[in-house]
């Protein structure tokens, strides 16, 4: 028997498992460990909560979970309740699918203010991710400035810029469904450091802006190259590009019933956020782009009221204590997915925060062929009663996927109309549901 722990249920945990299940069929145990009661990861926090159809992928992922050889091990902390040495003692391999839950830091002056929030703190707060669930972002100024022209920029001017009604069939957190209900917004301004030529948003995510009851974007004709460089981009980029031009060519008077301007403003680097105790403006240095495609300052700056800051330029995987690290990077230091003997990692925590959801799967499918060649038939290991005993001698309150199917009850039971649930946002309220 192969025994195997894999550490986070989002899209890299399931996929792993699934590949596990294909690849040894009966003769693997696969644990899933996380540390929140609740399993699906960046699908329950990450996805944006008006995306549902992304987010019903997580129905392959729990017909993995209800297969006899997988396992879902909620509500326990590696690093705190199981230390990764204890695990690889226990089983064959440990696979570290823990994403990229944290922000890349801004570094720059200014940006500790109150009212500064990266974009994981800020989806996981409309998200309702127990860790962020109290951030209450102040919706009272008119001035929203986003940072990074990637698709998690779009997720949240988009959500900062919905009525309720916009809101319908989605599983936004009561929370923020209300501050944003009495927002004063007024404009979002998106912040790209280089051109249209070089965004990273897609071109569904990008045409949805176009498409708001109360809000319109607006894209300076002056920052587009000429249309004939667009037939050197490939498709996708092109569609997106498009939008781009759709959105540079609606007439003012098309606007006159919007209440909130969603501004790109690109050749645009946030250089320092100023503010009298909490966030006031933004201070931005042109740039032009050098002969590499880079950004280049130009020296010329100016200034924009902000009354929230949103940085959304990427994640990074939390460091584990004896586990090597590519600190420039923010990701575990592998060779192509193994780390240390029986220790590997997948998905975001092996190479970055890029790519979709479904990048997840041949990712999983290949580290089961490593961890295959690998372990061979299995070390004769404890794998799930060793895990249980330690557990138990520790009083850890596992949080199982039985346990979890009663959360989801308790969560649909409550939704307000038309919603598929509303979600518990502290791990108290999730493991007293579980019960
Ligand atoms: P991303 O696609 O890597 O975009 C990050 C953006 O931040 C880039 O525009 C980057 O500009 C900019 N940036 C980085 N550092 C900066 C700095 N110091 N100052 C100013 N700008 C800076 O990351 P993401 O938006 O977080 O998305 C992560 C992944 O999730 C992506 O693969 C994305 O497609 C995916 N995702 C998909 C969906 C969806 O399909 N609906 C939704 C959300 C996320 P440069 O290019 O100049 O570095």
């Amino acid at each position: 028997m192969r025994h195997i722990a894999i550490i986070g249920s989002g899209p890299a945990g399931y996929y792993t498992a699934e590949a596990a299940q294909k690849a040894f069929g009966e003769d693997v145990r696969v644990d899933i460990i996380d540390r929140l009661p609740v399993p699906f990861g960046l699908i329950r926090f990450g996805v944006a909560p008006d995306h549902q159809s992304i987010k019903a992928v997580s129905r392959r992922y729990e017909a993995t979970a209800l297969s006899d050889n997988v396992r879902f091990v909620g509500n326990v902390t590696v690093g705190q309740d199981v230390t990764i040495d204890e695990l690889t003692a226990l089983y064959d391999a440990v696979v570290l699918a823990t994403g990229a839950p944290n922000d890349r830091a801004l570094g720059i002056e200014g940006d500790d203010l109150p009212g500064v929030y990266g974009s994981a703190a800020f989806v996981g707060w409309y998200n309702g991710h127990p860790d962020f669930a109290g951030l209450n972002p102040p919706f009272d100024g008119k001035h929203i400035v986003v940072i990074g022209n990637g698709n998690v920029a779009l997720d949240v001017a988009r959500i900062c810029s919905k009525t309720r009604a916009e809101f319908a069939g989605s599983d936004i957190v009561g929370h923020a469904l209300d501050a944003l209900e009495t927002a004063k917004t007024e404009s979002i301004t998106i912040l790209g450091r280089r051109g249209p030529h070089q965004i990273a948003m897609t071109p569904k995510e990008l045409g949805e802006l176009g498409h708001l009851s109360r809000a319109t974007p607006v894209v300076e004709r002056s920052d587009l190259p000429e249309l004939e460089a667009d037939a050197l981009l490939e498709p996708g980029m092109r569609k997106s590009v498009t939008h781009l031009r759709e959105f540079a060519a609606t007439p003012e008077s098309f606007r006159a019933d919007k209440d909130i301007r969603i501004e790109f403003d690109f050749f645009a680097a946030p250089v320092r956020i100023e503010g009298d105790g909490k966030v006031e403006r933004v201070v931005i240095e042109r740039t032009k782009l050098d002969e590499n495609l880079k950004s280049v300052a130009t020296g010329e700056t100016y200034t924009i009221p902000a009354s929230m800051v949103i940085a959304c330029i990427g994640y990074q995987t939390p460091p584990i204590d004896g586990v090597p690290y590519e600190h420039g990077r923010g990701r575990f230091a592998s060779d192509e997915g193994r780390i240390l003997p029986g220790l590997y990692c997948v998905g975001w925590a092996r190479r970055g925060p890029t790519g979709t959801i479904g990048t997840n799967k041949p990712d999983g499918f290949a580290i089961v062929e490593l961890i295959a060649a690998d372990i061979g038939g299995g070390g004769g290991k404890a794998g799930r009663p060793g895990l249980d005993a330690l557990l138990d001698q520790r009083s850890v309150q596992v949080v199982k996927f039985s346990d979890w199917k009663k959360i989801e009850e308790a969560e649909a039971a409550r939704a307000r109309d038309g919603a598929p649930r509303e979600k518990f946002v502290t791990v108290e309220d999730m493991i007293k549901a579980s019960g």
